[in-house]
Order: C-alpha cells, then structure tokens, then sequence
C-alpha cells in the first residue's frame, strides 16, 4: 500500500512514521523544508491544564500527555537525539482577584478528575526562588504538565524519515489539489504539473491545508522571542505571556502572540512588545541578552478543535487543525489515526473530531 503524506510538519512526520510501522510505502510531499512551519515555531508545552482544558478535548490532550512518556524514549532510542523532554509542571501567576478566583475553580475542577493540581501563594513563589513581581498575587502549579524541545523532537522525526527506506521525501514540492475519482482519492497534484497517485492521502498541511483541499482551517500568527538565561526551572504561564526555560540550551522563550492576519510574514514591533511586557510584568528584573525572534501560523478551525480522521472521499484522511496544541497532539493522534487507516479501528476522539461537523455547513472566515 502506498501513502501520500501532504506536509511535513509534526503532523505529516509523527504519521508518516506510524503508518511506515504498518508497511506502508510512503511519500511525504512539502512545499518547503520538513519541519520548518508552525512546528519549528512552538513552545513544546504539554499543557492540557495550563492550557485550562475541560471536556472531551481535555480527555484527548491528558492521553496525549501520557502518551508522550513512552514516545520520546522510542524517538530517542530510534534517533539518539535527546528530545529535550521534561516533566517540569507550569506555573500559572495570577494578576489579580479575578484570575485567581478562576484559577481556583479550575484547581478544584482539576482535582475532581484525580489530576494534580495546587494553588501557591506569593509567598511559596517566592521561596522557590523566584524574583517574581509584586503584582503577581499567588499561582496555580501544575505539576504534570511538561514540555518538549519541539526542535529537537523534529531533528530526531527527520532523522527517522530520512533513514527509512520506505519513506521518500518530496520537499521543495507543492501540491495544489487532491484529486478524486468517484468519491474515492485518486492522486494529488503538484504545482509543476506532475500527478502522483497513491492508495491513500492523509492531508496535514496545517494552517496551509485550505490552500489545498475546502476544509475550514485558518492561520492563527504567533510570534515567539527567546532571552539567553537559564534561571527557570518551571515553565511560567499567564495571560500576559508564556516563559519556557529550554532544558538543553541556556534559553527561555517568551510566547507568543495570536492574531488572525491571514499569511501576514515578520515579526513586528507591536508582536514583540507585548511578549517583552508580558515577560517584565512577570519577572521585572529579567534584564538579560535577547537572543532570536521568529513566528509562524497555528492551523485553527472554526470550534478551535483539531480536524482528524476520515473525509468524505474515501481514503483521504485529515490530520489538521491542531492549533495551540499540535505538538502535544500530533504524536497520539498520528498513533489513532495510523490505526484507523490500516485496521479500520474506530476511536471516539477520531469520531468526535471528525469533518463530518463542518460538513452541512462550511464556515465563512
Ligand atoms: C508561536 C507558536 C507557539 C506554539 N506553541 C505550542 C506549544 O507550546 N505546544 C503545542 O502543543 N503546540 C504549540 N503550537 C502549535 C503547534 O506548533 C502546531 O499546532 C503544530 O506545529 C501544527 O503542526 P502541523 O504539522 O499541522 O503544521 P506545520 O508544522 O505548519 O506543518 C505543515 C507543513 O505543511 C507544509 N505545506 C503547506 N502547504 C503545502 C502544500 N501545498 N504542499 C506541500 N506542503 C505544504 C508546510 O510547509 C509545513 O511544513 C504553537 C504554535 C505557534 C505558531
């Protein structure tokens, strides 16, 4: 069985690498170099209660927390790069009555659902050594959530790929249309011309896939900036910015701004701002060495859920729309969604988080 892969960010890899597992021959098509969309641009945050999750989607995103455990070590062994991984728990800082209030709530709904979840005061900050501000008023800790070096996890993905024999690599290769036959996929169509035909497709083309195929995902722009420093143990994340000290480099990186402006490219000074103020509002002595700055497009839909799973045309398969969290979801959903394509074995997330909801009617953006 041949498989086509459209994009090779950590969607496209983490399923080229599963369905590879089944024997599939696969092609991953990218218009540019693998891994260098939103993938590239991430904070690596595993954070289903930092992130304020509930619901079926809450459900999803803890599997895929959990799942992440045994994947790093299966990519590192396969790889021998060191992913960065690391339990860290986030920090949430509340600015006022108001947040800690909703804070709290939340704690309690998290400790309802047996998940670890705790309040600090200023004063707990404080004394884990934290020069944190005095606006900050107390946290929630969430000691389960984790991050992953999202660099190095795609370093070791494209090391993976690139050694299979099974795995041919089209970069620099655009596809325009995928192209059916009686409902069933056919082939996709490259911008040069060329047709390549397959078994199967699995779209994952991220924020890009509406450019390809009519499916209601829009980019999200975020910039992200990082400071030379490595003074944090904790990841820190507010409503103002997030603060992630990388476990491998002397960094952390601030993030990350949203905003609907279509493909819009650059950093500008406005995106960088308001990370620099979110970071001093939090820590306003963190007068350190700015190092890089860049930014890239989150794949979001219409309910802002991921759009996985089967497609009206037989064969064709989705895995997009992971938004804030395709680097927490894109290792189990590939997992999923793998088995749906080779065994037919159905799953609820697959159901739920299907095409199938934006299908009797297709937003307008
Ligand atoms: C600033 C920022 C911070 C983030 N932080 C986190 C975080 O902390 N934790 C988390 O879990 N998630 C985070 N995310 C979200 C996460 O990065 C994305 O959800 C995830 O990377 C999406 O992966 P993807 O493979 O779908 O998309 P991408 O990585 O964008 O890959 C899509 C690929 O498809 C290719 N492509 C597009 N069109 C075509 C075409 N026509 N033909 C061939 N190839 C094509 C692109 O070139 C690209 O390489 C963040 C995102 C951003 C932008």
């Amino acid at each position: 069985m041949k498989a086509i892969i459209v994009g090779g960010g950590i969607a496209g890899l983490t399923v080229a690498l599963e369905l590879e597992k089944h024997g599939y021959d696969i092609v991953i098509i990218e218009k540019d170099f693998l891994g260098k969309g939103a993938t590239w641009a991430a904070g690596g945050m595993l954070a289903p209660q930092a992130e304020g999750l509930d619901g079926l989607f809450l459900d999803l995103c803890l599997k895929a927390r959990e799942y992440y455990k045994d994947y790093v070590k299966e990519i590192e062994k396969k790889s021998g790069i060191d992913v960065g991984y690391s339990e860290c728990g986030i920090i949430v800082p509340a600015f006022s009555e108001d947040e800690a209030i909703i804070l709290n709530k939340r704690i309690n709904f998290y400790k309802s659902q047996n998940l670890k979840a705790s309040w600090l005061s200023r004063e707990d900050i404080v004394n884990m050594g934290y020069a944190i501000s005095d606006k900050v008023i107390g946290a929630a800790y969430y000691s389960d959530d984790a991050q992953v070096d999202n660099r190095l996890l795609t370093n070791a993905l494209i090391n993976l790929v690139r050694k299979s024999e099974k795995i041919k690599i089209l970069e620099k290769t655009e596809v325009i249309a995928i192209i059916e036959k009686n409902n069933l996929f056919k082939s996709v169509k490259l911008k040069n011309g060329e047709e390549i035909e397959a078994d199967i497709c699995v779209l994952s083309a991220g924020a890009w896939s509406r450019t390809i195929f009519d499916i209601p995902v829009i980019p999200v722009k975020g910039e992200m900036i990082s400071i030379k420093d490595k003074s944090l143990k904790n990841i820190f994340y507010s409503s103002k910015a997030y603060i992630i000290p990388r476990k491998n480099y002397d960094l952390t990186l601030i993030g990350a701004t949203e905003e609907k402006v279509a493909f819009k490219e650059g950093n500008t000074v406005f995106g960088i701002y308001k990370l620099l103020t979110g970071l001093l509002d939090t820590f306003p002595h963190f007068n350190k060495r700015f190092f890089d700055m860049w930014y890239s497009f989150r794949p979001d839909t219409p309910d802002h859920f991921p759009i996985i799973g089967k497609s009206h045309i037989k064969n064709l398969y989705f895995a997009t729309g992971y938004h804030r969290n395709g680097i927490l979801l894109a290792p189990y959903i590939a997992k999923i969604l793998s088995d749906l394509i080779h065994k037919e074995e159905e799953n609820i997330y697959l159901k739920a988080y299907d095409i199938f909801r934006f299908l009797k009617h297709i937003p307008s953006f």
